[in-house]
């Protein structure tokens, strides 16, 4: 089956008790047992729910792993990948990672003794000078947020391989309808799917899905250790969002291209950064490693905070909100919201200024959101 029909039919099938062609919700903490420990595979809701079974079985079909886990929020799962962590471990990290990311990072550098170093991973040289000092893992996120940086996946994981380092990709923001980390070799995928995989910004969840059987095992285990687990019913609206992904990722794109070509050489413009427009450094490796480019866009304008203020306040369609991935289109202010908790120096010499702002294009008419930056560059 090609992706588009196993979006719907991939782990999902019919009801097996009732024939429901969507998955129940079963909003229950727990499971009769006939005797003690005889039971019909669910326990407890910690532990498993059939609802999220089928999710966690389509995620894991999705990203060509052994093994899908879902979790309460992307954060919740990115904490229980670091419990798997020995302190004094070291982890790679792209330069560029999601804000919460850096934080939980930092915190574990501070409280458990993790040692993490932040490498732009667009040059590959620099990753492999990381990489003389022994690793345990290396975690990139490609494209990277705010800056839509992308990472050549393929190299990076056999530059960690030859270094004895497992792999992780946050796959959050190409989805598994552009790329396939582990079927490149990566060991672990980590998604926030209160984004794209959600896809309608009406639930926070996360997930890890893991290449090995053996992972699989070890990280189900920690999983019910840590309790960091989605209600039924956020499964159940994941799975729902999983149907559209893909035509939901083409619409997305559509409108990303519309908004890059708009924005690209207007004079309040410093630089537009978006994967599917030529003057992308990896615009190259873009066409070559993602079926698509997203749906996300980041500008840098003249005239600082300022002017990024005053073209906020100019857009129309444009929500001013954190988050992204959703079928409305979001703006986003990475200085002052998302990206707030990285110091201002650190954020500067990474390229995220007081004059970028962070566009989710949505699926409404690529031309109504072109008009919409237009008329908002205007508006500076
Ligand atoms: C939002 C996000 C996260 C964190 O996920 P939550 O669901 O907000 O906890 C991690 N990585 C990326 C790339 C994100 O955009």
């Amino acid at each position: 089956m090609r992706f588009n029909t196993r979006l719907l039919h991939d782990g999902q099938p019919a009801d097996p008790l009732t024939g429901a062609v969507n998955t129940p919700v079963y909003l229950t903490s727990t499971f009769r047992q006939a005797a003690p420990n005889r039971h019909q595979g669910f326990v407890y809701g910690r532990t498993g729910n059939p609802t999220r079974a089928v999710l966690e079985t389509a995620l894991a079909r999705l990203e060509g792993g052994a093994t899908g886990l879902a979790f309460s929020s992307g954060l919740g799962a990115l904490a229980t990948l670091l419990e798997s962590v020995p302190s004094g471990q070291r982890i790679v990290a792209v330069d560029d990672v999601y804000g919460g990311t850096w934080r939980l990072f930092e915190h574990h550098r501070r409280q458990f003794g993790l040692r993490v170093d932040y490498v732009d991973m667009t040059d590959l040289g620099k990753l492999e000078s990381a990489l003389a000092t022994p690793a345990d893992m290396v975690y990139l996120e490609s494209p990277t947020n705010p800056l839509l940086k992308l990472v050549d996946i393929r190299r990076a994981i056999r530059l960690a391989r030859r270094a004895g380092a497992t792999v992780t990709v946050d796959n959050t923001f190409a989805t598994p309808a552009l790329q396939n980390p582990l079927e490149l070799g990566a060991d672990i995928v980590l998604h926030s799917t209160t984004k794209y995989l959600g896809g309608h910004s009406d639930i926070i969840g996360g997930a890890l899905v893991l290449r090995r059987p053996k992972d699989g095992e070890r990280f189900a285990w920690l999983q019910n250790a840590v309790g960091a687990v989605p209600s039924p019913f956020d499964c159940f609206l994941v799975l729902r969002g999983i149907h559209t992904l893909g035509v939901r990722m083409r619409a997305h794109g559509e409108s990303a291209r519309a908004v890059a070509d708009a924005l690209e050489g207007h004079r309040r413009v410093r630089r537009v950064l978006y994967p599917g427009l030529r003057s992308h450094p990896q615009y190259a490796l873009a066409r070559r490693q993602m079926r698509g480019f997203g749906g996300m866009v980041s500008v840098e304008l003249h005239g600082g905070k300022r002017a990024a203020l005053r073209f906020l306040k100019a857009l129309r369609i444009f929500t001013l909100a954190e988050s992204l991935g959703g079928v409305e289109s979001l703006v986003d202010h990475p200085a002052t919201m998302t990206h707030a908790s990285v110091p201002k120096a650190e954020r500067e010499a990474h390229g995220v200024t007081d004059g970028l702002l962070r566009l989710s294009c949505g699926i409404e008419d690529p031309d109504d959101l072109a008009d919409d930056v237009r008329q908002a560059l205007r508006g500076i």
